[in-house]
């Protein structure tokens, strides 16, 4: 059996920079025909000139032009309208992080007076700028997400008409969020359609499961492939996959994240087959998210085959989810044009 992907897109991918950038770029651009790229980087992408450097570094880490990043920058409450109409061109987002809530966000947001973000959102949203938000609140680590859910409601209702996206939604709470207010939207990853806490902690540990925010309880797993499988047209695939070199993840300061870039479109194909989901597949890994950003993707097909592919243990120093076990899709052919 064979499954045809046009034009396939990540809305919330981290490539990081250097060395990283270089080992692990291929792994989205190969298959993919754009992605969101995510600003936290050391310094965070704050200025239009660093913006414009950091995807220099992306087309020559990946060496052809055969994909797109589509850029983002990271989200400061001083921004003010002429800055952010002069940097519109080059960005297709802006992401908001909680001040240290996860991989470099130490810069990011602490209140969330509305008073204080007014300028720079209403800005955003005259300016048609979506807001990509982490939304994690510093409590319980299985309640922060569910928390930050008013928050993301109280910011929905203030600027109407501002495109709000909940990253990497992982609870129920999220999901039902969705349909409260208009201008809400969020990406899924693959790996919390997947995973629920006990696969992380419920036996040996698994560091390479291990992501911020943490993989919750069975009913939000429910929640979410609930709204994936159907395309629910406020959704799209966002991996969130995010690199750690091998030392740093299997170590005991392990580091969050979880590498899906070389694998998810291959787990999202077998997924959405199990669940006799497939007619709905291409919504959910391009066709919403067009819509929801208007952005025009490469033309690009992607075509897997259903035959059992071992994941690699190591991907150029990263391990990637599943390292080692057999999928049961393999990509057969990307076409270009
Ligand atoms: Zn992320």
């Amino acid at each position: 059996m064979e499954i045809k992907l046009q034009a396939p897109l990540d809305m919330h991918l981290h490539l990081r920079d250097e060395e990283m950038l270089h080992n692990i770029a291929k792994a989205s651009s190969d298959t993919l025909s754009g992605a969101v790229i995510m600003p936290n980087l050391v310094p965070p992408m704050s200025s239009k000139e660093a913006v414009i450097a950091y995807k220099k570094r992306i087309f020559d880490a990946i060496g052809n032009s055969n994909f797109k990043p589509y850029m983002t920058l990271f989200f400061k409450p001083t921004y003010d309208k002429a800055f952010l109409e002069d940097i519109r061109e080059e960005i297709t987002a802006i992401k908001l992080y909680p001040a240290g809530i996860t991989t470099n966000s130490e810069g990011g947001v602490s209140g969330f007076d509305v008073e204080e973000l007014r300028g720079t959102l209403e800005a955003m949203s005259d300016l048609n700028i979506p807001l990509c938000i982490h939304g994690e609140t510093n409590g319980f680590v299985m309640d922060r997400e569910a928390e930050f859910v008013s928050i993301y409601e109280k910011l929905a209702a203030a600027f109407p008409k501002l495109k709000i996206v909940m990253e990497h939604i992982t609870t129920k709470e999220s999901v039902a969020a969705l349909e409260k207010f208009d201008n809400l939207y969020a990406t899924i990853t693959v790996h919390h359609l997947l995973i629920t806490l006990d696969d992380v902690a419920g036996g040996m540990l698994q560091p390479h499961l291990f992501c911020k925010p943490i993989a919750k309880r069975p009913e939000d797993r429910e929640a979410l492939l609930k709204v994936a499988l159907a395309a629910h047209p406020k959704v799209m695939f966002g991996s969130d996959s995010a690199p750690h070199p091998q030392h740093a993840k299997e170590n005991c300061g392990c580091a969050a994240g979880v590498f899906t870039a070389p694998i998810a479109l291959q787990l999202l194909t077998e997924l959405f087959e199990k669940h006799d989901a497939l007619d709905h597949l291409q919504a959910f890994i391009s066709d919403n998210a067009q819509s929801i950003y208007g952005v025009e993707p490469l033309n690009k097909t992607v075509t897997l085959e259903k035959k059992p592919f071992k994941v690699p243990a190591n991907y150029n120093g990263v391990v990637p989810m599943y390292a080692g076990e057999e999928i049961a899709y393999t990509v057969k052919e990307v076409k270009i044009g």
